[in-house]
Formats: C-alpha cells, sequence, structure tokens
C-alpha cells in the first residue's frame, strides 16, 4: 500500500498518466488520467530485435523460345499476323520480328502478352541456382524410392 500521489490516500496505486505527467494514483483518482501499460514486467525487453529483411533479388526474364510460344498462340487463334497484332495491340511489324525471334518483347510487353493470351513467357532468372536444386530433389527421390524397396522386400 501506498499513498496516492493526487489525493493523499492510502490504496493500492496505479501508474496514470495525468495532464502529461505519471503519477502513482489509487484506483478513485484513476478517472482523471490515463493508466499506463505496466512498464516494468519485463516485456519491453524482449522486443524481437530488427529482423532483417531477406534481400532476394528475384530476377525475370523472357524464355528463349518466345518466339514459338508467340507463333503459336497465333495458330492456334487461326489468325493472321496482321490480324493478331490488332488483337494484341502491337505494330504488325514488331509482332513479325518476335515471331522470327529478331526481336525480344520487353518484360512489361511479355507479362501482358502472358495474360492476353495465357501462355508462360516469363520465368525466373535463377541461373547457378538450378543446378543445385535439381540435384536435391534427385537424392529425396532415390531415398523415397530405396524407402519403398525397403518396404516392399518386408
Ligand atoms: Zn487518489
Amino acid at each position: 500500500m501506498a499513498l496516492c500521489e493526487m489525493c493523499g490516500k492510502e490504496s493500492q496505486l496505479v501508474l496514470a498518466e495525468v495532464e502529461g505527467g505519471e503519477l502513482n494514483v489509487c484506483p478513485g483518482c484513476l478517472k482523471y488520467g490515463t493508466r499506463k501499460k505496466n512498464v516494468n514486467s519485463g516485456m519491453n525487453k524482449s522486443i524481437p530485435g530488427k529482423k532483417f529483411a531477406k534481400i532476394e533479388r528475384t530476377e525475370f526474364k523472357v524464355v528463349n523460345n518466345y518466339s514459338s510460344l508467340i507463333r503459336s498462340a497465333r495458330e492456334s487463334k487461326d489468325m493472321k499476323q496482321e490480324d493478331f497484332a490488332k488483337f494484341l495491340n502491337e505494330k504488325e511489324s514488331i509482332l513479325t520480328k518476335w515471331e522470327s525471334g529478331s526481336l525480344k518483347p520487353r518484360l512489361d510487353v511479355a507479362r501482358r502478352l502472358e495474360r492476353v493470351l495465357g501462355i508462360r513467357l516469363v520465368e525466373r532468372d535463377v541461373v547457378g541456382k538450378v543446378e543445385k536444386q535439381e540435384k536435391q530433389k534427385a537424392a529425396a527421390e532415390f531415398t523415397l524410392g530405396d524407402f519403398i524397396k525397403t518396404r516392399k522386400r518386408k
């Protein structure tokens, strides 16, 4: 028990913010201020350290076989280059270059073509990581196959 810093009454005190200052007040005087959260519970000490955002540069690129993909998308719609170009809102000369492989669509254009045509034209550029992933996958499959064989023998 302690004395309320506002009225002087002996009571179980609560830390409250009163007019910008902190006072230990009795429950009766609490209405004159705002109750402060218990600051000495130790919770504040365990604020999680700033998590360092894992910076992963994900690069995307237009697939190498974009020309055949665009051409086959057009052929599947049974369209002439002229009509297809209009359909895509592109110049026919541009489309001709795409289909001949002499011009690679820009990434944003390729993204739009993907949506319009429902094909994949953009892939994640993961050069250097692919080999490792495939090795891991192969190893996992082998282990699983091994496991099944072992089970069958029993
Ligand atoms: Zn009081």
